[in-house]
């Protein structure tokens, strides 16, 4: 048997030869990346800084606790990152270190969400949050009715932990019904508000959230995980200045690699201390210091006067979008955006955002179903959502966006007639757009659109798979 001295040393393969069949993966990836309208809105394209980060050295170490106070040794060089994303997190955002804090190791936005409940509040605390139909996220309270069960089910770990009374959208305007809010908060007397949400394409109103949380005694917390680009760069209001908690994500309009961080009030209620407990031990084990350090560099990009003009650029292309879409006579909920995300209501045209999100699929647009305003369910959502990061990450103007809405226009004509064909179930629509002709057409088309711009984070010119048209079958 040979020895363990005499194996090969194979630590500094290339991933290529080390594995071939995920190397293969990766690179099918890559080549749908380029190739695709990216319209994902919680979606981005990383710079290749922040991509250098996550391959780096820094995934090996350990770093238990906060930088100076570690339960491992070794920590000298990453609690400098860590610090270094502190500070820049602070100073993004225009925040005065004396005044706040911040956390910069959750893992994602979810468990960002669940350390500040759990740092603040008790089991079965009220909270009320933006309901998952209105444009909300399952973090911040959702329940459905199990008609089998006869029961309501807790669909996320918030919900199963803390009482939760949603607020909602006006389903005529698409805007968050205030009054509702401030009525059933006045009955309902949450420990905390939460503002903030996945599919709101209006800025927020937080000095009317402050008035409900004052009068009922509630803390404020904001998830500004979707805007949190364009709030650092002032292109929304920034709940900094009203708001107990604000969290976030770092990988979507903020442009980053996928993470969370929590920023925090640093006064006589002691938040610092109750939110660094729940982040570790109480939720997670070591930080992702690679991750810290992929956020850290990208907070310094999202400094730059570039980045302000990115944001601008940002909600102009989703403004675009939606003002084409209109002309050509579809409806937009709440009537337009006022950041980076367009809420397209697909109830005229009665098809479900379900079979025009599988339509688009099918030409190399990217995009997902969503509820409008007036839908009760998330199951059989009524539009899409369609956001502009990504694609403006790749250089695209208004003009361009225009194209791309033209783009959907043509999907959705296409997908009209395939509806009549297929009847209503979704099954019986999707086994028509294998191998049809128009939407084969426009597929190729897309991809020879796309794949003239610059594509972040890797080189198109290095992949194995060049052909806009992506991989061989
Ligand atoms: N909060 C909001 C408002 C979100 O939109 C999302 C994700 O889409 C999250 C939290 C959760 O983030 P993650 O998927 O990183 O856990």
């Amino acid at each position: 048997m040979t020895s363990f001295k005499d194996l090969e040393f194979k630590g500094l393969v290339d991933l290529k030869d080390h594995d071939p069949e995920l190397f293969d993966l990766i690179e099918q990836e890559k080549s749908r990346q380029w190739r695709s309208l990216e319209l994902i809105a919680s979606e981005n394209f990383t710079s290749k800084a922040v991509i250098d980060c996550l391959g780096s050295a820094l995934t090996n170490k350990y770093a238990e606790g906060l930088p100076h106070a570690r339960y491992y040794g070794g920590n000298e060089v990453v609690d400098q990152v860590e610090e270094l994303c502190q500070k820049r997190a602070l100073e993004a955002y225009g925040l005065d270190p004396e005044k706040w804090g911040v956390n910069v190791q959750p893992y994602s936005g979810s468990p960002a969400n669940f350390a500040v409940y759990t740092a603040l509040l008790r089991p079965h605390d009220r909270i009320m949050g933006l309901d998952l139909p209105s444009g909300g996220h399952l973090t911040h309270g959702f329940y459905t009715y199990s008609k089998k069960e006869g029961t309501r089910k807790a669909v996320s770990a918030t919900s199963v932990y803390f009482e939760s009374l949603p607020y909602r959208v006006d389903p005529e305007t698409g805007l968050v019904d205030y009054k509702q809010l401030d009525r059933d908060a006045g009955l309902f007397k949450p420990a905390l508000i939460i503002a903030g949400g996945s599919a709101y394409p209006r800025d927020w109103d937080y000095a009317k959230f402050r008035e409900i949380a004052d009068a009922n005694g509630a803390l404020l917390m904001m998830d500004m995980a979707h805007i949190s680009g364009l709030v650092a760069t002032g292109e929304q209001a920034s709940p900094f200045d009203v708001c107990d908690v604000v969290t976030t994500t770092t990988h979507k309009s903020l442009r980053g690699p996928r993470a969370g961080m929590i920023f925090f009030r640093k006064d006589e209620r002691g938040f610092e201390g109750r939110i660094n407990q729940a982040v570790f031990p109480a939720l997670q084990g070591g930080p992702h210091e690679h991750q810290i350090a992929g956020v850290a560099t990208q907070l310094l990009e999202v400094m730059t006067p570039e980045f302000k003009i990115y944001s601008q650029q940002v909600k102009k292309n989703a403004a675009a979008l939606a003002a084409k879409l209109t002309s050509l006579g579809y409806t937009i909920a709440s009537g337009g955006t006022e950041n980076h995300l367009v809420l397209w209501d697909l109830k005229p045209q009665k098809i479900t955002g379900s079979k025009f999100e599988k339509a688009c699929d099918a030409v190399c647009i990217t995009l997902n179903k969503n509820c409008v305003p007036g839908d009760r369910s998330a199951v059989t959502p009524g539009g899409v959502r369609i956001g502009a990061p990504a694609l403006t990450t790749r250089k695209m103007v208004e003009s361009d966006f225009e194209q791309v809405a033209t783009f959907l226009h043509e999907v959705l004509v296409v997908a009209l007639k395939l509806q009549e064909k297929s009847g209503p179930k979704l099954k019986d629509f999707v086994a028509l757009l294998d191998g049809n002709a128009e939407l084969k057409s426009i597929r190729e088309r897309v991809n020879k659109f796309v794949t003239a711009f610059p594509m972040p984070g890797f080189d198109p010119k290095e992949m194995k798979y060049q052909d806009p048209m992506g991989p061989p079958h």
